[in-house]
């Protein structure tokens, strides 16, 4: 039977992952497919358990269903259990493993160590508390800031990171805030709403937002003399290592990022 791959979500029209995937199984010589699957919430569960019987081996699983793709999974690993979310499913003759490449990926898509390092996350959702999980496991001083501030409380008491009032100076900036997104926002804008207005430019800054153009976080950052490092890079890095479990092949990292960008 071809095997297929896919990416879940609500929506998922947006999403680059199936043009990332399809270059990099080409490149690879793997004849299987990689689909858009828009689910909604309450079909989730019913979707994914009948997935396998239709050829599936794996899911990416965007919003709204990373928690619930953790919930629903046989086996997790130790990421996706300490972050609370799976992006990454994997359906084998024993069941559903549960993996968060989400957090490893951000990581990767860092050029250099962040250890013993200030990083300020910005956000407290579910890609903030992946974020600051990953940061923190990297040896990084970790502050969360959000705009409502009891949901940072919450994942710094939960996470045993640092607690921001306001934002302060960081050597990395990383916003997992929804700022930024659909491309309409100012830069004037951003800065307001992610409270940076007196804030100086970091050494590293991460925008896990992307879109058609640069966001305007990242040309603040470009502009002040930061290392940017986008979403899309982010996004490629995590696609990288959910394609290397599933296939246990080295991913073409290199094709996924043209692919992404494209
Ligand atoms: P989420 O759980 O819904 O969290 C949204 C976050 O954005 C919350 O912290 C929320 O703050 C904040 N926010 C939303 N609108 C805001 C505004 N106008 N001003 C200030 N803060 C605002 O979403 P998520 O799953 O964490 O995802 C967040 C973003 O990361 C999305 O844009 C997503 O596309 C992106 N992402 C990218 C990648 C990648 O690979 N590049 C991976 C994962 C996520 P409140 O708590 O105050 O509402």
């Amino acid at each position: 039977m071809l095997k297929l791959l896919g990416v879940a979500g609500w929506p998922v029209g947006h999403s680059r992952s199936p043009a990332m995937h399809s270059a990099a199984l080409a490149e690879l010589g793997l004849d299987w497919r990689y689909l858009k699957l828009p689910v909604a919430p309450d079909r989730f569960a019913e979707v994914v358990a009948a997935l396998p019987e239709a050829g599936y081996v794996g899911l990416n699983v965007t919003v709204p269903h990373k928690e619930a793709a953790l919930l629903l999974a046989d086996r997790a690993t130790a990421t996706a259990t300490a972050v609370g979310a799976a992006n990454t499913l994997t359906f084998t003759d024993t069941g559903i493993e549960a993996e968060n490449t989400d957090a490893p990926g951000l990581i990767a898509a860092l050029s250099r160590p962040v250890e013993g390092r200030s990083a300020l996350v910005l956000g407290a959702g579910g890609a903030g508390r992946a974020a600051a999980w990953a940061l923190r496991e990297a040896g990084a001083q970790v502050s969360v800031w959000n705009r409502t501030h009891e949901r940072a409380r919450d994942l710094a008491a939960s996470l045993g990171v640092g607690l921001a009032s306001h934002p302060t100076d960081a050597d990395l900036l990383v916003n997992t805030t929804a700022v930024g997104l659909g491309g309409e926002t100012s830069e004037r804008e951003t800065l307001e709403a992610l409270d940076l207005g007196g804030v100086k430019p970091p050494e590293v800054l991460v925008d896990l937002v992307y879109g058609d153009r640069p966001t305007a976080l990242v040309r603040w950052g470009r502009d002040n003399g930061a290392e940017v490092v986008d979403g899309l890079e982010v996004l490629v890095r995590q696609g990288a290592l959910s394609l290397e479990r599933w296939t246990g092949r080295p991913a073409p990292v290199e094709v996924m990022r043209r692919a992404a960008r494209r």
